[in-house]
């Protein structure tokens, strides 16, 4: 049988996730594939699920939905990964079961009071801004273990762990520094032992850097145009 293109890169990108896992010591299985279907519509989603995919990444909440009504009878779980503002927490509660990019004290408790109105308990990531870029939205370093105290005090949000988008390199070797930064900091937390906080997460690593990010501790990588091509 002659396989989609989705289908092939699907196989090709979990074989270089699961090599690179292998090779570095760590187990396959704690290397999960989000794939990133922003701009991509659903008949391109369901040739992935058809590969075996069943985590899909998505950044913009109204684009996200449709998507997920047009694909309500797959059984498959939804991430949210891009910038959320405090109006969308609501919806973002109703359809995501992790959101990777929270980074402020307002949008938590927003999402806290939304996960409460509907007796769920969000999980979330801290979203870390690892290479203090001016334009890049996530907490500083040295900002994120109270915003965690904090957010520890949410009954209706559990934090899972950190993600991180560092600059755009051609050179995933250039990215790294970034992702050990980012390791380092979640060891921190845990030495913290705050109460309720998991740090079990680091979502790190897209289809430039993704293996990189693996060797320093990713346990979730975010992969949009390697399995789904160019974006327009
Ligand atoms: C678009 C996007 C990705 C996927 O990027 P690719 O380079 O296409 O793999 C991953 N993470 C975030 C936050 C994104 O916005």
């Amino acid at each position: 049988m002659i396989g989609t293109q989705v289908n092939e890169n699907t196989k090709r990108i979990r074989d270089r996730i699961q090599r690179k896992a292998a090779n570095c010591g760590r187990n396959p299985l704690s290397v999960k594939l989000v794939a990133v279907s922003k701009k991509k519509p659903s008949p391109l989603i369901r040739e992935a699920i058809s590969a075996g995919l069943d985590v899909f990444g998505e950044n913009y909440i109204k684009e996200a939905i449709e998507k997920i009504q047009e694909l309500k009878e797959e059984s498959i779980s939804w991430h949210f990964i891009g910038h959320l503002q405090s109006n969308k927490a609501k919806q973002a509660v109703l359809h995501f079961d992790l959101i990777h990019s929270v980074d402020s004290l307002r949008l938590a408790r927003e999402l806290d009071i939304q996960a409460g109105k509907i007796s769920k308990i969000q999980n979330i990531l801290v979203q870390v801004n690892i290479s203090k870029e001016a334009t890049k939205s996530g907490i500083q370093t040295e900002d994120t273990i109270d915003l965690i105290r904090n957010m520890a005090k949410l009954d209706h949000i559990s934090v899972r762990g950190l993600m991180t988008m560092p600059p755009f390199f051609d050179d995933p070797e250039r990215a790294r520094p970034f992702f050990k930064d980012l390791k380092k900091l979640s060891d921190r937390i845990v030495q913290e032992n705050i109460p309720g906080i998991h740090m079990d997460e680091l979502s790190m690593g897209m289809t430039g850097d993704f293996e990189a990010a693996i060797e320093e501790g990713a346990t979730l990588v975010r992969i949009g145009t390697a399995i789904f091509g160019e974006r327009l």
